[in-house]
């Protein structure tokens, strides 16, 4: 592809994008991000997402869903609620679907909120085009390869071999800013060239769950207040870097990527 379509982030674009609190801020003002993850089958993947935007600088983390004692007992200061996303209470940004299994009904209920949603893992499978086309919020899709395939209707090994062009179409399709993971991962807004790239990832992110935290830190900064563009590759620059600095050479698991998200932020911020 030619250089003018696609654009790598530095780390001085990620340091100004990344939020921090004034001295008159409170937790309502830094962002309240809510978690619909989860299920009893993958309650891990709640607590994981939950990990993620815990570090990604909202005020607060909501999690809905059947994960809510695996999440509380991790993380305390997480806010449960047992009912519909929909009662939960002040949300400026949502995240649905890592391991969420077949709950549709959790889905709608989110992608019906007038915020910001961003959408993975099962929700990809579970969202409707048309109601996703049709939110006036804005939406971001996080696929990885196998899950772009299904959504366009084709082989994963079609998406692998025209990366750029197939998180164009997704994003044109569903009217949606779209984060294409893998070896590199790549961002597309409905519309808008170029196509960021982020240059930070590593193999060492090929581990369960690493998703799950990238989708909870990129909620996170959504919550914060960035358009879905900047809070997919701040989260992308942060959760690459976070995986090369907790593993150094050596292998991670996806909780070890979610710890070394705040050690990422220190080293973007000194540049
Ligand atoms: P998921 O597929 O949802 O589990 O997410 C996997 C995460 O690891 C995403 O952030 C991918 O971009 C990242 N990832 C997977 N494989 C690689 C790779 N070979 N190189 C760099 N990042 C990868
Ligand atoms: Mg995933």
């Amino acid at each position: 592809p030619a250089t003018a379509d696609l654009e790598a982030l530095q780390y001085a674009d990620v340091a100004a994008l990344l939020p921090v609190p004034g001295a008159g801020s409170d937790k309502y003002r830094r962002g309240v991000v809510g978690i619909a993850a989860g299920s009893a089958r993958y309650p891990g993947a709640a607590v994981l997402a939950v990990a993620g935007a815990l570090r990604g600088g909202a005020g607060a983390v909501r999690y809905v869903g059947p994960a809510a004692d695996a999440v509380i007992d991790r993380y305390p200061e997480t806010l449960v609620h047992a009912g519909p996303p929909s009662k939960a209470g002040r949300v400026q940004a949502w995240v649905v679907g890592p391991g969420l299994g077949d709950d549709a009904e959790r889905v709608r209920d989110v992608l019906a909120a007038d915020v910001p949603v961003l959408v993975d893992a099962d929700g990809l499978r579970l969202a409707d085009r048309a109601t996703v086309r049709a939110r006036t919020a804005p939406t971001l899709l996080t696929p990885h390869a196998g899950e772009a395939a299904a959504l366009l209707g084709v082989d994963r090994a079609e998406v692998e071999a025209a990366r750029l062009a197939s998180v164009r179409r997704l994003a044109e399709a569903y009217g949606a800013t779209v984060l294409l993971k893998g070896s590199t991962t790549l961002v597309a807004a409905p519309g808008g060239r170029p196509v960021r790239v982020n240059p930070t990832g590593t193999s060492w992110l090929a581990t369960a769950g690493s998703g799950d935290v990238l989708s909870g830190l990129a909620g996170s900064l959504l919550a914060a207040g960035l358009s879905p563009v900047d809070a997919a590759s701040a989260a992308a620059f942060l959760h690459g870097l976070a995986a090369r600095l907790a593993a150094r050479g050596a292998p991670v698991g996806a909780q070890d990527v979610a710890e070394g998200v705040r050690g990422a932020w220190r080293e973007v911020v000194a540049g």
